[in-house]
């Protein structure tokens, strides 16, 4: 897909940003596949969330959280998570699509507070993520008065060896995790009910993270319900997933297909940044143009180009790779609301992150991989942004020079569609 798996720092990060930013599930048409099933126990789906006997303080809790019916993945996975014997799984869809609300309301489901330790296990990659997890958890058991749960996290609550602690519920790293139940004792993995291994895909990312969670699982119980989420699939994960997971229902729901159908392309030659930068303040003073991105190639271009669309006194968001997840995710939020109109970024800081409503994307430097190479899949997923849902949508290539025209073509080549030349000095062909 769009990430890279190995060593990279920015994953997390993006995760968090996306589960910040999300206020509701990503619409998602395509079919659920199942990949593999459980030969003595048919998989159904549902459409309602009474249709799955829920607690009925669980049922309001759903409720309370706005939650109508079951999201797609959500309507295939949930009878089969919540299903005696307990079966274990691994599911992947693109984040936003209701993984997590899926395997919260499975722990609350398996959770008995009349017993007081430690019945479910979760982990995520890092200490936000967690926090998130645990977000949903405090919601959803809303009307759970009695459920407890506790972090386990670096800096989080202080253990003291052999000193069992009492919450149903924990949600941790691996590495606290690991220590917590094989260094200090502090609870016993043979009695975990349910273990959850969240966003598998950032957590192979990180060095040390998969063998401390193998290391885990290992001490579970082999009763215990084993569930594993991705947002991406991909023989690295799944090698991983199949690890920690032994016999599992596989699910799958593919991200909605990117395409380039519904969106208008054009490139603009010039030969200097400033030309690049004249041709671009032309375009929009010429045509009104809603929410627009422009990417750049390096932080340095970014910036440069901020200030002077600033100073020409267009409201704009800049989203680097220096910002803190905070201050990105407050950059997309004024995107978002439209307070800025324009958001300028390089490809790095806005890889995964889903910014929907853009009516023009730029390419201010067209992309390229490592080796300097036209990269087509960065491409579709940049101009993928606009055209959705029907829309029509822009997208303007700068072209500064033979190389970046090569680059451009063999780009044109590899969708088969035409790129038309745009002359600067008269944009009125764009509409
Ligand atoms: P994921 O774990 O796949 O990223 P989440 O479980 O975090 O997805 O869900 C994404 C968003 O959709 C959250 O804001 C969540 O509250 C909401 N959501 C989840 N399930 C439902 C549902 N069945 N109906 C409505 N909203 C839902």
């Amino acid at each position: 897909m769009h990430h890279v798996l190995i060593s990279d720092p920015d994953l997390a990060d993006n995760s968090l940003l996306n589960k910040m930013l999300r206020s509701e599930l990503v619409n998602c048409t395509s079919d659920l596949e199942v990949l593999r099933k459980d030969p003595n126990s048919p998989l159904y789906s549902v459409k309602s969330f009474e249709a799955l006997s829920l607690k009925p303080e669980i049922l309001k809790g759903v409720y309370g959280m706005g939650f109508n019916a079951p999201s797609k993945i959500q309507e295939t996975a949930l009878p089969s998570l919540l299903a005696e014997p307990p079966q274990n799984m691994i599911a992947q869809s693109q984040s936003g699509t209701g993984k997590t609300a899926a395997f919260v309301l499975t722990m609350l489901s398996r959770v008995d507070t009349s017993l007081n330790y430690p019945q479910c296990l979760c982990l995520a990659p890092t200490y936000e993520l967690a926090l998130q997890i645990g977000h949903v958890v405090e919601q959803m058991s809303k009307y759970m008065t009695s459920l407890r749960m506790v972090y386990a996290v670096r800096g989080g609550m202080r253990v003291t060896r052999g000193q069992l602690i009492d919450p149903h519920i924990v949600i941790g790293t691996p590495g606290t995790v690991l220590d917590w139940s094989t260094k200090f004792k502090v609870f016993d993995l043979k009695k975990i009910r349910v273990f959850v291994l969240d966003e598998a895909d950032v957590m192979i990312a990180t060095q040390g993270h998969q063998d401390q969670s193998i290391r885990v699982q290992r001490g579970l119980s082999k009763d215990c319900q084993m569930l594993l989420f991705s947002a991406t699939y991909d023989s690295q994960v799944m090698k991983f997933a199949q690890a920690v997971v032994p016999d599992p229902i596989v699910i799958r729901l593919r991200r909605e297909e990117e395409s380039l159908k519904n969106i208008k392309q054009f490139f603009i030659r010039c030969s200097s940044l400033q030309e690049k930068f004249h041709a671009l303040s032309n375009i929009y003073g010429a045509i009104s143009i809603g929410q627009s991105m422009i990417f750049c190639h390096t932080r340095k271009a970014a910036s440069w180009l901020a200030e002077q669309m600033t100073r020409q006194g267009h409201a704009v968001g800049m989203l680097s790779g220096e910002l803190a997840v905070e201050q990105r995710a407050a950059v997309i939020e004024r995107f978002r609301s439209a307070k800025e109109k324009v958001l300028i970024t390089t490809n790095v800081s806005a890889r995964g992150i889903d910014v929907e409503q853009v009516t023009v994307v730029v390419n201010f430097d067209l992309p390229v991989n490592m080796k300097g190479e036209a990269d087509c899949e960065t491409y579709l997923h940049r101009i993928g942004r606009t055209g959705r849902f029907g829309k029509r949508g822009l997208a303007i290539n700068m072209v500064d020079g033979s190389r970046s025209m090569a680059i451009m073509q063999v780009i044109e080549r590899h969708f088969e569609r035409t790129i038309q030349k745009l002359d600067p000095d008269d944009i009125d062909q764009v509409e």
